[in-house]
């Protein structure tokens, strides 16, 4: 009888520690949970307008860097870049800009290219056509003020998005940008090789 009862009070804690491992282990943040939903949801590049990746006929990556400039990061990663001579896309925020303009002369200077990232940050699915429009082009006009040149190109932050957003930004003549990888630094993971991370 004692026997079976221990029994039962070890499978009983077992299962406490299991599920409390399931729970942290798979628990995410709503917005990680909605960036690996989204991937999944992944569309075909229209072309003008729309673009997940290039095609997969060229033997060639483009490199985006994305909520820039800062003056931790931005420096390294456009010391590698010039290094390597390599040159990326870099997705800025108008508020970023604002804050550290010198760094987005540099990125300018060093010739890569500047794409509009919103002024906030924010998820532009939760925002009237008015106010997605206002988000992207207060984030353009600053950069415009930086360094005289408006980008074209805009990645909706954390890749939200639908048909009103993608509306606003097709009739402003702009085009979006989203991505086929992501290293998901921003998960603060461990660095891993671009091998392992492919
Ligand atoms: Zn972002």
């Amino acid at each position: 009888m004692r026997k079976k009862k221990i029994i039962y009070v070890i499978s009983l804690l077992l299962l406490v520690i299991c599920s409390m491992f399931a729970y942290y282990t798979l628990k995410k943040p709503p917005e990680v949970a909605k960036a690996a939903e989204d991937r999944y949801r992944r569309g075909h590049n229209i072309p003008g307008k729309l673009y997940w990746a290039g095609s997969a006929q060229d033997k060639e990556v483009a490199l985006t860097f994305d909520d820039g400039p800062e003056e931790v990061w931005t420096p390294k990663v456009l010391d590698i870049l010039k290094q390597k001579n390599v040159k990326a896309t870099f997705f800025i925020i108008g508020k970023q800009a604002q804050k550290y303009p010198e760094m987005l002369r540099q990125i300018n200077a060093d010739g890569h290219i500047i794409g509009n990232h919103t002024f906030g940050h924010v998820d532009l699915t939760k925002l009237d056509a008015q106010q997605v429009d206002q988000e992207i082009e207060k984030c353009a006009l600053i950069i415009h003020d930086i360094i005289g040149k408006t980008p074209r190109l805009v990645r909706p932050p954390f890749g939200f998005h639908n048909p009103d957003v993608d509306n606003v930004v097709y009739s402003k003549g702009k085009i979006i940008v989203l991505w086929s990888l992501d290293t998901e630094d921003w998960t603060a993971l461990p660095p891993v090789g671009l091998t392992a991370a492919i």
